[in-house]
């Protein structure tokens, strides 16, 4: 029997470029002739005409299957449904913007069949076409996140991979509400292959991404698999109770010596303001953690699935 290969493509107002993806992965089908390649198109509450594309091409192929959610959720969430309802056994994460080469797939297939690797994943070699400010950020934050976290996470890495059935099904059956699926895919660990690849700009359509979007996606990732920020809290309060220990012996010893004499109330105000700030930073760290731990309590779905043409489809998750 043929192997299948699922791929599994998040969308948010794509209506413009699902077509020439589709042609993209057609031209694999050939070179991959040993597998059948199903596509998982998830549309993420799209404003445009993205889920009508969606029904059309699937009517036109059987191989092409939609999830459509009743709101948007976000990729994260988008990228856990396909996971969830693919049925390959290797599944790949694709953007629909064309950024991530198609052709990448035969040689992520291939590394997979010497039997080496579970995983293969697409690595930028540059940030070409992306501002030079948000590459700098972006930079800092996977160089941060790998040294405060048990994970190395390399600069340039994109969801973007092709698994093996058995790393998918460890995956799927994470359930945390706050998914950093890159943070995820390295977690979980097995064995991996990097695909490099210079960068390509969108196919059409705008990024989603505004640079607040990115600051809080930096911090999910932080928060989520890194306890260093708390840890920054209890040192900085140790640090400062030291220091006003030291200040008291100080100011016991100056009053014994030299008296009383009434100077230093901006001295003594500017540190009042610099502790409460301080405090005020530390009880942010907090509750950053406690709001994630509120979400996960709830137990809220990632998704609701509003319509497919999967039978059987696992519509909450
Ligand atoms: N996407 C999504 N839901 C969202 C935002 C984005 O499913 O809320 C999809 C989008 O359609 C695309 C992929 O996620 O297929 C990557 O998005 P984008 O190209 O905006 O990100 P970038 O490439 O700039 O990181
Ligand atoms: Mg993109």
């Amino acid at each position: 029997m043929k192997e299948k290969i699922s791929i599994v493509v998040p969308c948010y107002n794509e209506q413009d470029t699902l077509r020439r993806l589709v042609q993209e992965i057609e031209k694999l089908r050939t070179a991959l002739g040993a597998c059948i390649i199903e596509l998982i198109f998830v549309n993420d509450g799209s404003v445009d005409h993205t889920l009508s594309v969606m029904k059309e091409l699937s009517e036109e192929d059987q191989n092409i299957s939609y999830i459509s959610f009743s709101r948007n959720f976000g990729k994260e969430a988008a990228m856990y449904a396909g996971l969830c309802n693919a049925q390959g056994d290797y599944v790949a994460v694709m953007d629909a913007d064309l950024q991530d080469p198609p052709e990448l797939l035969l040689q992520m297939y291939d590394a997979l069949k010497t039997g080496n690797y579970d995983c293969a994943a697409a690595r930028r070699t540059d940030r070409k076409g992306e501002p030079p400010i948000r590459s700098w950020f972006a930079r800092r934050f996977y160089r941060l996140l790998t040294r405060i976290s048990d994970m190395e996470l390399l600069d340039g890495v994109r969801d973007y991979r092709l698994m093996r059935r058995s790393m998918v099904d460890v995956i799927i059956k994470m359930h945390e509400y706050n998914r950093f699926s890159k943070g995820i895919f390295e977690w979980v660990g097995f064995q991996k292959c990097w695909i490099e690849y210079e960068n390509t700009t969108r196919n059409s359509g705008n990024s989603k991404w505004n640079f607040w979007g990115l600051t809080r996606y930096a911090i999910d990732g932080i928060v989520n698999f890194s306890e260093v920020p708390l840890s920054i809290a209890s040192w900085l309060g140790l640090f400062m109770t030291s220091v006003s220990f030291l200040a008291v012996v100080f100011i016991v010893i100056r009053k014994l010596l030299m008296g009383d004499p009434v100077a230093g109330w901006a001295s003594t105000a500017s540190i009042i303001v610099f502790i409460g700030g301080l405090q005020l930073f530390c009880l942010g760290i907090m509750g950053k953690y406690l709001a994630k731990v509120y979400m996960e309590t709830k137990k809220r779905p990632h998704f609701i699935v509003a319509e497919s043409n999967i039978e059987n489809i696992k519509n909450v998750g």
